[in-house]
This record gives C-alpha cells, structure tokens and sequence, in this order.
C-alpha cells in the first residue's frame, strides 16, 4: 500500500510514521509513505499558499492552485488518479468498517487542510471522500491522516506479526474486545480470571465472548444493534439487560 499525504508540514508525518509497527511496515516494504509539500507549489514568488476568505470573517484559506497541480502532479508521476481523502471535520466519520474497505486500495492520497480549510473548488475537482475522525476540531489534517494510516497499515497482511489479532479486537463483529491479562497470575491481590488459566479453550472462547458483550453493552450499546450474537449470547445480553436495569431501579 502506497500512502501519499499532501501536506504544508511534511516533517510532522514522516517523522511519526517511520517509527514502530508502521516503521517495521516500511522496512518491509509493505507500506510506502510520501509526503508532497503542497508549498512546493506555489506560483508566489514569497511561496504564500493561502490568503483571506472572500466575504470577509475570521483567518486564512488554503488557496487552490497548489493544491491542484501538487495532485495533478502526483497523478502524472503514478501514471493513475487514486482516490484522494480529504481530511476535515465535515466528512464521514472513520471507523474501522471504512479502514477495512481502504486497505484494499494500492494509493490513496491524504489532502491535509489547515488553517479555516481548503478552498472549495478543488475539493469539488479532485476529492473522492470527506472523512473526519470525530467530532470536534483540530488545527490540521496531518494528526487525522497518520491516525488513519496507522489504523489502515494494520489491516495490510504481513505488518501484525500475527493476522489473527487485527481479525479479532475491537469492533470484529461489532463487539468491543474482551479484557485481557498477562503475568503475574497476581497482581496486588487481583487474581487473573480462571477460566484463562484452565487450558480449556472452548470456555475461554465463551468467556471472552460474554465479557465482550458486558463491554459492549456498558460503552458503546449503540453497537449491539448490528452485532451478529447466537441465540444463547442474545438470551445472556437480555439477562445483563435486565439486571442492570434492577440495578439502575
Ligand atoms: N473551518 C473548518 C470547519 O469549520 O469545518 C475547520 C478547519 S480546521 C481548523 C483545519 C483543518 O484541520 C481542516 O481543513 C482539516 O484538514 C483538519 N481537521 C480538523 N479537524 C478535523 C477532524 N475532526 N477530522 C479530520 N480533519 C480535521
């Protein structure tokens, strides 16, 4: 997977990125990043890439030459026009499902907006998706583009040691992941569950699977509307359902 972030600070992506999982990734050559300064595209003879909002109000806006011509550059150097991510607040929430689905392209290209944002022409002309990671607003879509990236490298075969655990965790299923332990057996005086200690895997599957679904429904019960559960862990859920509600009165 090649990652290209478009970006007026290119030092604060490569520096992040190139250091552990996706450092490794790198090494291995399973993920590429490059950062493109889109300053470097500049026509200003002081190389100004923004200027002040037509109709008047609070600071400046990226201006969209740059902009353009640093993807059309890219494009002509690829030889094809991926898909390109805008970064901002208005966008579609990221979350895993949407990962999933970005893994299995070869480029994407992360336009980072700063300042009030980008003008809207050349979003209009070369973005394919808006996609913001939450609601609320930073100064830059350098920290969101490395946010997905991370969370994209770990989908690509081969940059987990071990596949099964990106398979497994978190919102797999629509379930947030069980608790886990590690050694000690004890520590201050709280014990691992035994269940984990007894070798026998189909009761640690069944364990984990009910401690997901307690999780699940004290965090985020808006994700149990689309979990996949068999009928005896639908049952379970009802009965957790009921006794909180005896605990709450
Ligand atoms: N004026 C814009 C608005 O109200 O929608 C916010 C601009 S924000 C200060 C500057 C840049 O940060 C955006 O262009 C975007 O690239 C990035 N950004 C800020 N918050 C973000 C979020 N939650 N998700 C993704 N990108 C974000």
């Amino acid at each position: 997977m090649h990652f290209h972030i478009l970006t007026l600070f290119p030092e604060m992506v490569t520096g992040t990125l190139n250091t552990s999982i996706t450092g490794r990734a790198m090494e291995k050559g399973l993920i590429r990043v490059d950062a493109v300064n889109i300053r470097d595209y500049s026509k200003d003879k002081h190389h100004h890439v923004d200027d002040a909002p037509y109709g008047g109000g609070a600071g400046m806006v990226m201006q969209p030459g740059p902009v353009f011509d640093a993807y059309e550059a890219l494009a002509a150097r690829l030889g094809k026009r991926p898909r390109v991510l805008y970064m901002t607040p208005q966008g579609r929430v990221f979350n895993q499902d949407i990962a999933r689905e970005l893994a299995q392209e070869e480029d994407l290209v992360f336009l980072c907006g700063h300042y009030e944002g980008i003008d809207e022409r050349v979003l209009e002309m070369i973005v394919t998706d808006h996609i913001s990671i939450g609601d609320y607003v930073l100064t830059g879509g350098e920290l969101p583009a490395m946010v997905m990236i991370d969370c994209i490298s770990r989908l690509i075969p081969g940059v987990l040691n071990n596949d099964v655990s990106a398979e497994f965790e978190s919102f797999h299923d629509n379930l947030l992941e069980y608790p886990q332990y590690t050694r000690p057996e004890s520590f201050m005086g709280r014990r691992v569950p035994e269940v984990l200690l007894s070798g026998h895997h189909k009761n640690i599957g069944q364990w984990r699977r009910q401690k997901a679904i307690e999780r699940t429904l004290k965090e985020r019960p808006d994700l149990l509307e689309q979990a996949s559960l068999t009928p005896k862990e639908q049952a379970f859920l009802e009965e957790l359902k009921k006794s909180a509600e005896l605990t709450n009165g």
